[in-house]
C-alpha cells in the first residue's frame, strides 16, 4: 500500500529514478493521469499535432464528480497492457514535455489561493509506493531542489490557473453545466487551436470582459491565448464572480 508523508521546507528525502533501476518504466501505465491546459499545449506542440488531433488520439474527457467541470485524462493503451502511450523500452518519449504530474512524483502537491490573493499557498507530501525502488537510492533532495530539477515552477504556475476555476465553481451557486457550456469550457481550456479560430473569428478581445490588455497580436502567442481562454471561460460561466 502507498503511504503519504508530509514534508516541510527543509526536510530531505532520498530518491533517484534512472534507466538502470529494476522498476524502470513500471509506473508509466494504468494511471489516472489528468492533463492541464498547459500539459496539453506542451504535448501537442511536441508531437506537432493540432489540439483537436491530440485530444482525439491520446485523451478522454469526463465530468469531474466533485467539481462538475470537464476533466481531460491521458488514455492508456488498451492494446498494450494499459501503458502510457508515450512510454517505450528506453523510457518516456516526451520527457522534456512530460505532464506536470509526472514531474512532481514522488511528491504530491496541495495548493490553494484565496480570492483576490496573488500567491498560492502550497504544501508537499511524499508518496511512497512499494513498487517504486527509487526510494532506496541515496540521492537526497529538498522540496525546492526537486522542483528545480523538474522545472516545476512553470507547470505549477500554469496549472494553478485551473485551480482558480475550480475555486470559483465551488463558491458559486451554479448547478450543472449545460452541453453548450461544457463544449465552450473544453474549447477554451483544452482545445486551444479551436479556441484560437473562435477568438479570431469573433474578435473576442474586443468585446470580452476579461480584464487584461491583450489584443490581436498578443493572442497569437499560445501561452497568452491559454491564459485568455481560462479568464474568458471564468467570465462566461461565472460572470467574473471573484
Ligand atoms: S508521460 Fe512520460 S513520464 Fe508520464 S506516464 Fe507517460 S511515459 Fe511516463
Ligand atoms: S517506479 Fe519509481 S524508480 Fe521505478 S521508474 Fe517509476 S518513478 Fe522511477
Amino acid at each position: 500500500m502507498e503511504s503519504f508523508q508530509e514534508l516541510h521546507r527543509d526536510d530531505t528525502f532520498c530518491f533517484f529514478c534512472h534507466p538502470g533501476i529494476a522498476c524502470f518504466n513500471n509506473c508509466c501505465g494504468d494511471l489516472n493521469q489528468f492533463l492541464s491546459p498547459y500539459d496539453i499545449l506542451r504535448l501537442k506542440n511536441r508531437l506537432k499535432l493540432s489540439s483537436q488531433q491530440f485530444l482525439e488520439k491520446f485523451t478522454e474527457c469526463h465530468i469531474g464528480p466533485r467539481t462538475g467541470l470537464p476533466v481531460v485524462s491521458l488514455k492508456m493503451s488498451a492494446n498494450n497492457g494499459l501503458k502510457c502511450p508515450f512510454v517505450n523500452r528506453t523510457g518516456c518519449t516526451v520527457y522534456e514535455d512530460r505532464p506536470g504530474a509526472c514531474r512532481t512524483y514522488p511528491l504530491g502537491r496541495i495548493a490553494a489561493r484565496k480570492p483576490g490573493e496573488k500567491e498560492c499557498k502550497e504544501s508537499y507530501f511524499l508518496i511512497r509506493e512499494p513498487h517504486c525502488l527509487g526510494f532506496s537510492e541515496e540521492t537526497k533532495w529538498t522540496i525546492n531542489e526537486w522542483k528545480k530539477s523538474q522545472a516545476l515552477e512553470t507547470y505549477n504556475r500554469m496549472n494553478d490557473l485551473m485551480m482558480d476555476i475550480v475555486g470559483l465553481k465551488n463558491r458559486s451557486t451554479k448547478g450543472r453545466l449545460s452541453e453548450e457550456e461544457i463544449d465552450l469550457f473544453c474549447m477554451a481550456c483544452y482545445d486551444l487551436d479551436r479556441f484560437k479560430d473562435f477568438v479570431f473569428k469573433k474578435r473576442l478581445w474586443e468585446n470580452s470582459c476579461v480584464s487584461n490588455d491583450l489584443g490581436e497580436l498578443e493572442l497569437k502567442d499560445d501561452i497568452a491565448l491559454m491564459r485568455f481562454g481560462i479568464e474568458w471561460i471564468k467570465g462566461r460561466l461565472f460572470g467574473n464572480a471573484e
